[in-house]
């Protein structure tokens, strides 16, 4: 066994392998040319874009690249990805490893180490092969329709499962034609299966022969699939990893910002032309490998309106290796606005690609060029003449305090908290239930806090997801002012756009704060034994989780505390609920668009907590409250389903008296 060992090019003459190099070296060449072709056309785009830190490089390619982080799911593409995968990467290394053993200063390609990587290669081969067969079954009888088909995709298929069976053929008359026994033979487990019994009864000479064929064969192959990988799907393998490393590093809920002094220099306030997307962007174009992850996880698609973020990517490497031009003829104005901004598309995305950056970049020029109107330009309008959307004197900012005894920055200047109202809990009739729940359970819970009261604004939010980046970064200068001005540290809100861009977005403007959503807050409470649990009405309740606190910050688990301190165990989640929540429709200034019955993903969402059984559906967003208030008026059963804030939900079941159970149930039903 220590001399255990095989021949390499044994049965190939000296001019056959000059044949061989040239080949390859031209194949790889096609290859390398192909490649360049494609850096050009990134390089089209506006230099940057790129991330800079190799340290975050090495870290998403191991967790992205390597490990597949993304792809990972019960269901049979996942699991014919790994197969495919693992099998090219272990085949690939042992290939390379095999010509460094021979043409090398090394030889150590014997003994226990040759055993262990005959078998590894097996096995590897067969994963290998049966990925390509669960591929091609998928292609042909189980695709979805999200998944992009291209007639090369048979192609790649065909030539990557011949790869495989062309290597074991050429294994296996290798084996025969030297005579290779057991028990070295059994490390060989493929070849020595095939040669002894298929290849039973064919002498030496036959099988020296074959195994010339099958030899050029599998090397024509090779060449092939090298030469063609840059017009087929597996182009992903090489523009995936470099998009995966290459992406900015930003918190999930942060746009870019614009800078002004770039304004002044171009003119420019958004993408027009396909060459104002940065590098990065155009190099991300080219990573899609249309796996329709993204379409899948998207609320405008599944509810019938014209986007699909899959479709938006490829669309654009469509105009992209046409040589470019004006983006708004490629992309519909109507895909573009029916975007909730949710980032499940981005959250689903296993090569990274930022669709919500390409989507914002593009609505940000088309507000350059005036083309919103009606509900969504007067918010926008009212933003900027009222300091809030909803169009109400900013002077009536403390309206839903009456009677409550609020603290104020000027009341109460030693505070420690801030309590950022947010537009939709200082001026909704219905979310103002919930700025005064939460006021009253931080009085109860002993927190010492102030509000803003009219010096309050707007933070911007709506404007910048809607691409007005003017208007927003006037709000955002004002208000890093006036929290200035009131030395403010930390800062607790009810509302998660407004915490998300406290959080993560007014950093960009100097504007450093300790940002907590309310339900963080209160669930501190509840576990320091601040605010009492409560009686239970017993009713099953389930939770939709908003999207700008679940899935873009990451918290999900205080919600569900303060549920559960509300609650005595009739707890049940929706199928998609977390991270992985699904959007109510308000998000990316859809809350200000006129939308069809029809094409309201908030009632999509109410059929979803609907089927849980559950009687009471709580939130903990101002937006989503709306929404998903209309969605279940709007759903059959729905009218027997009460929604409500977790903060509501906690101040009415630790109230003892169930009077006061039912006088604010009856109230949240009244607004709904
Ligand atoms: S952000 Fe949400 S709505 Fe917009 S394209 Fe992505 S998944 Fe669809
Ligand atoms: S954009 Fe990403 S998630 Fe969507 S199809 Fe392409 S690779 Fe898949």
């Amino acid at each position: 066994m220590n001399d255990a060992t095989r021949e390499v090019f044994g049965n190939i003459a000296p001019w056959m392998q000059v044949v061989f190099f040239v080949m390859m070296a031209a194949s790889i060449g096609v290859l390398v040319w192909q490649v360049v072709a494609h850096v050009r056309l990134w390089r089209k785009g506006q230099p940057g874009g790129f991330e800079r830190h190799w340290r975050v490089w090495i870290e998403r390619l191991v967790v992205y690249a390597l490990a597949q982080k993304r792809v990972h799911k019960k269901s049979l593409g996942a699991l014919l990805h790994l197969l495919l995968f693992s099998g090219f990467v272990v085949l690939t290394i042992g290939t390379t490893l095999l010509g460094i053993a021979h043409d090398g200063p090394y030889d150590f390609h014997h003994g226990l180490y040759y055993l262990i990587y005959e078998l590894t290669m097996d096995v590897f081969g067969v994963a290998f092969i049966v990925g390509c067969l669960l591929a091609m079954y998928r292609r042909a009888f189980r695709r979805k329709s999200s998944l992009g088909h291209n007639r090369s995709d048979w192609w790649l298929l065909g030539l990557l499962f011949s790869l495989g069976i062309t290597g074991f053929a050429v294994e296996a008359l290798r084996m025969h034609y030297t005579q290779v026994q057991p028990p070295v033979a059994y490390w060989s487990t493929v070849g020595w299966l095939i040669d002894t019994t298929l290849l039973r009864g064919i002498d030496v000479g036959t099988a020296q022969t074959m195994h010339l064929a099958a030899w050029w064969l599998h090397a024509i192959l090779v060449a092939l699939f090298f030469a063609t990988i840059p017009v087929n799907r597996f182009l992903h393998v090489i523009t995936g990893p470099l998009n995966i490393a290459g992406r900015p590093e930003r918190p999930m809920g942060a746009l870019v910002q614009l800078k002004m002094e770039e304004v002044e220099k171009t003119g420019r306030t958004g993408v027009a032309e396909l060459e104002e997307f940065t590098r990065q962007q155009l190099l991300s174009l080219d990573a899609c490998m249309e796996c329709g992850r993204c379409e899948d996880a998207c609320p405008a698609t599944a509810t019938g309106k014209p986007l699909s973020p899959k479709a938006v990517v490829i669309d654009l490497r469509g105009l992209m290796a046409r040589g470019g031009g004006d983006v708004h003829a490629t992309i519909r104005d109507e895909t573009l606005w029916a975007c909730t901004m949710c980032q499940a598309c981005v959250q689903e995305c296993p090569v990274l690609i930022g669709h919500v950056d390409l989507i914002s970049d593009m609505r940000r020029d088309l507000i350059g060029q005036g083309k919103l109107s009606g509900p969504p330009a007067k918010a926008l309008q009212q933003i900027g003449n009222q300091a809030n959307p909803y169009g109400r004197p900013n002077s009536d900012r403390l309206a839903w305090a009456k009677g409550l005894g609020v603290p104020t920055v000027k009341s109460n200047p030693a505070f420690e908290y801030l309590l950022w109202v947010g537009c939709a809990a200082s001026f909704d009739p219905r979310a103002q239930k919930v700025a005064r729940a939460t006021a009253q359970l931080l009085k109860e819970g002993g927190v010492n806090f102030a509000v803003l009261g009219p010096e309050e604004s707007c933070t911007g939010d709506p404007a910048r997801r809607i691409g007005d980046e003017f208007l927003f970064q006037q709000r955002a200068q004002i208000n890093v002012e006036t929290l200035a001005r009131h030395k403010v540290k930390k800062i607790v809100t009810p509302c998660p756009h407004c915490h998300n861009t406290l959080k993560n977005e007014y950093p960009q403007f100097g504007g450093q704060y300790e940002v907590q959503h309310h339900s963080t807050l209160l669930a501190g409470l509840v576990g320091a034994g601040r605010l009492s649990n409560g009686a239970s009405t017993g009713e099953p309740i389930t939770l939709h989780d908003p999207c700008y606190l679940a899935r873009v910050n990451g918290e999900v688990d205080a919600t569900r505390t303060v549920i559960g301190a509300a609650t005595d165990g009739q707890f049940r989640e929706m199928p998609r609920h977390g991270k992985k929540t699904f959007c109510c429709g308000a998000g990316g200034g859809r809350m200000w668009f006129d939308e069809s019955p029809a094409q309201r993903v908030s009632g999509l969402r109410a059929q979803e907590a609907l089927a849980t059984g559950a009687r009471t559906l709580a939130t903990a967003c101002p937006f989503c409250l709306n929404m998903m208030t209309d969605g279940m008026a709007g759903t059959q059963g729905g009218e027997n389903v009460k929604v409500l804030d977790i903060a509501e939900l906690l101040l009415s079941r630790r109230t003892p008296s169930s009077a006061g159970v039912r006088s604010l149930q009856s109230e949240a039903k009244s607004e709904s």
